[in-house]
């Protein structure tokens, strides 16, 4: 599979009403008993966030908690589009508990750009909360519980292929591998063996960095350092098809569900 070969300095290939995606996404979740929280930003501005507990007659070992976020760049429109196929296809393992927010960047799809409105890289703001959008998420995040796995949705106008970031301080079993394998059935990986400026292998990128250490956090930095003990972020290639893109982060989610599972 070629790439379109479309993306010259930034992402050029077809964009999403983010307004309708959500609202999909709110009617969807309704439908299927997630519980819908309305995070307010500013008085026209707000984020969702979907909350889906275990089923109550799950037996009493601790079930684990999954938290799954995307849109909070609004020139990856891949992500929101996968997020609704998943709430569309209604999968979720009973056994799991699940906390979703289906878009972080309500502003930036509009333009098409990755920051919000006001020219902000939401995901560079996780240490500070300068913008409103994170402050609100933040507030969100530490009334939840921790969470046993994090994934952040993403794409990359650049790369040639699908590749992730996984943050495994403690180095627990990983399903990296898998995630990659069951991905490449479905979208091309991307086999570099440097990734935005970091060593990568088979299209994984386990950076061995303290989050206190940096001056600007994306969201994973914050969850690593918050909420989780590992986090994944995922990287759709966004110069190839939309349908081939949604398929890899669809995949890639689902397979880090079923092996948290198991
Ligand atoms: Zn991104």
């Amino acid at each position: 599979m070629q790439r379109l070969g479309k993306n010259k300095d930034g992402y050029k290939g077809e964009t999403i009403d983010i307004a309708s995606v959500v609202r999909e996404d709110l009617s969807v979740a309704q439908r299927f008993g997630w519980q819908i929280e309305r995070l307010p930003v500013a008085t026209d501005l707000e984020l969702l966030a979907f909350t889906r507990p275990a089923a109550s007659n799950s037996e009493s070992r601790a079930t684990p908690r999954i938290y799954i976020s995307t849109g909070i760049h609004g020139d990856e429109p891949a992500g929101p589009l996968a997020i609704r196929q998943l709430l569309q296809e209604s999968q979720w393992p009973v056994g799991m508990s699940f906390w979703l927010c289906p878009c972080l960047n309500p502003t930036g799809f509009p333009l098409n750009r990755r920051e919000n409105a006001k020219g902000v890289d939401l995901n560079r703001d996780y240490r500070h909360l300068h913008a409103p959008e994170v402050r609100a998420h933040v507030a969100w995040l530490e009334r939840q519980p921790g969470f046993d796995l994090t994934i952040c949705v993403h794409e990359d106008w650049e790369s040639q292929g699908f590749y992730l970031y996984e943050l495994n301080p403690d180095r627990l079993p990983s399903p990296g591998e898998r995630v990659i394998e069951a991905v490449s059935k479905v979208c091309p990986i991307d086999q570099s063996a440097m990734i935005e400026d970091r060593p990568a292998k088979n299209g994984i990128i386990r950076p061995d960095l303290n989050p206190a250490n940096r001056p600007l956090w994306p969201e994973a930095f914050y969850l690593a350092q918050h909420k989780t003990r590992h986090s994944f972020t995922l990287e759709a290639p966004s110069d190839f098809p939309m349908e081939t893109r949604v398929a890899a982060l669809v995949t890639a989610i689902r397979t880090l569900i079923n092996e948290t599972v198991k």
